[in-house]
């Protein structure tokens, strides 16, 4: 793998320098050995690449599952073993789109997941444009029988925050538009990203309101949309041949190193395995895959820690959190020794802090262990650690039930322009911050596994 090599010793330098952390220990063999050994790199790989996309209940899904196992084993997990999840199949089907007045062009859109699909043949309506589903409420009847355009640009932040701002109306957008009698919607996709490129992403429904078709645009065509509009009605054809299958067994792909002192104590380090289907699923979620399989693989290595480290590769985070429900069901017994869990779930952008969940009133309890924990970090630069409100959404089943939450913050300012789209793919992953991420993931892991103390409860998720 290729380092960046002054980085690459500032980095071990600030891990045998930093004063609190002998240069020996555990930790910092932990974390030297995700900056050296290319392992995280490969593995992102062999999933973008070998597997490609592995949207829940797939052939591809599956195969990912078979090589989870497969990768775990040969990284010295114990325990390695598949937990049953029952996954809902939604499949795309063909789709196409297209403007047929004032004049036939092309347009690039994908069914969201979970979206119905159209009538056989498709639909035909004119466009009526609004920002968000709020102001969709304020023009009534207009938008009755037509095709909704959401059309608001996400703006590119560094963290969740322009994503978190602008995903509501992917959620909840095709329930407003058919409140209102709209016979499909379109959304301008929450991304940031040039290419032309269609961003899927989850959607849902209500059972008490009728369920219309609901795509993804891609921003260009957004624009398009809204510059004809501005001088007239215009038309559009949809043809979605999105649907549900039958229910699919799949599976958690869990492994761990036991705890030398503490066995019956769990840190959860997890990532997803699944993906959408238009891309890689490289960047969402091989990278992160790859970092919690690293952690698990230097920790094998270092002869583990106090308490027990357990992987989770979890399915279907995508397409409704089954994997995540799963988890929490089958180890419910257990959750109360789960001293915390951490997600790997955004992309391969360099670490750039440390956070932990905890209730909004300062000072947090848990803010000055993690602050401590995060010390062999010194050469990356973090930014103070931070609370926040919630972790990876796979953890949400547990932060429910008190697990303390931890989290790494990584640089998702060029995320969003690839996330559930087709450029989705494995060149959009650096291997040096890919490294930095491992290193940053494992001290963090590690340390909350070896630590004498616990972490208090992080509080229960906001509602989404
Ligand atoms: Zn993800
Ligand atoms: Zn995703």
């Amino acid at each position: 793998m290729i380092i960046r090599s002054g980085v690459l010793v500032a980095a071990l330098a600030g891990l045998a320098g930093a004063a609190p952390l002998d240069p020996n220990s555990a930790a910092a063999r932990v974390a030297g050995g995700a900056l050296l050994d290319g392992q995280a790199y490969a593995d992102a790989q062999a999933l973008s690449d070998r597997i490609g996309q592995r949207l829940a209940g797939s052939a591809a899904a599956e195969r990912a599952v078979e090589w989870a196992l497969a990768t775990m084993r040969a990284a010295g997990l114990k325990n390695v073993r598949r937990e049953p999840v029952k996954i809902p199949r939604w499949l795309r089907g063909d789709e196409r789109a297209e403007i047929v007045a004032p004049a036939s062009l092309p347009l690039h859109a994908a069914a969201l997941g979970g979206s119905v699909g159209t009538p056989k043949g498709g639909l035909t309506a004119e466009v009526i444009e609004v920002a968000t589903p709020d102001e969709l409420k304020t023009i009534g009847e207009r938008a009755r029988g037509k095709i909704v355009l959401f059309n608001k640009p996400m703006q590119r932040t560094r963290g969740f925050e322009g994503y978190g701002a602008a995903v509501g109306a992917r959620g909840r957008g095709a329930v407003e538009a058919a409140k209102v009698g709209a016979v499909a919607a379109l959304i301008r996709s929450v991304g940031t990203g040039p290419g032309r490129l269609p961003h899927t992403g989850a959607t849902r429904y209500d059972d008490q309101v009728a369920k219309i078709p609901f795509a993804a645009l891609a921003a260009e065509d957004a624009e398009l949309l809204h510059r004809l509009l501005a001088s007239g009605a215009v038309k559009v054809r949809l043809e979605l041949g999105a649907h549900v299958a039958s229910d699919v067994e799949s599976a958690n792909v869990v492994g761990e190193v036991p705890g030398r002192e503490k066995p019956g104590e769990i840190v959860v380090i997890g990532a997803h395995l699944d993906s959408w289907d238009l891309g890689a699923g490289a960047l969402d979620d091989a990278a992160g895959c790859a970092i919690a399989l690293e952690v698990g693989r230097l920790t094998a290595a270092v002869g583990g820690a106090r308490r027990t480290l357990r992987v989770v590769l979890f399915m279907n985070e995508e397409n409704g959190l089954s994997g995540a429900r799963a988890y929490a069901e089958a180890h419910k017994a257990e959750l109360s020794q789960h001293a915390a869990a951490l997600e790997a779930d955004g992309g391969a952008g360099r670490p750039t802090g440390i956070a932990v969940v905890a209730p909004a009133a300062t000072p947090a309890p848990s803010l000055p262990l993690v602050t401590a924990w995060a010390a062999p970090l010194a050469a990356l630069q973090l930014d103070a650690p931070r609370v926040l409100d919630q972790g990876g959404s796979d953890l949400r089943p547990l932060q429910s039930a008190g697990v303390p939450i931890v989290d790494v913050l990584q640089d998702m300012s060029s995320y969003f322009d690839w996330h559930h789209s087709a450029g989705d793919t494995f060149d959009k992953i650096d291997p040096h911050d890919l490294a930095l991420d491992a290193v940053a993931y494992a001290v963090m892991a590690f340390a909350a596994a070896d630590a004498p103390e616990r972490l208090p409860p992080s509080p229960p998720p906001p509602r989404w």
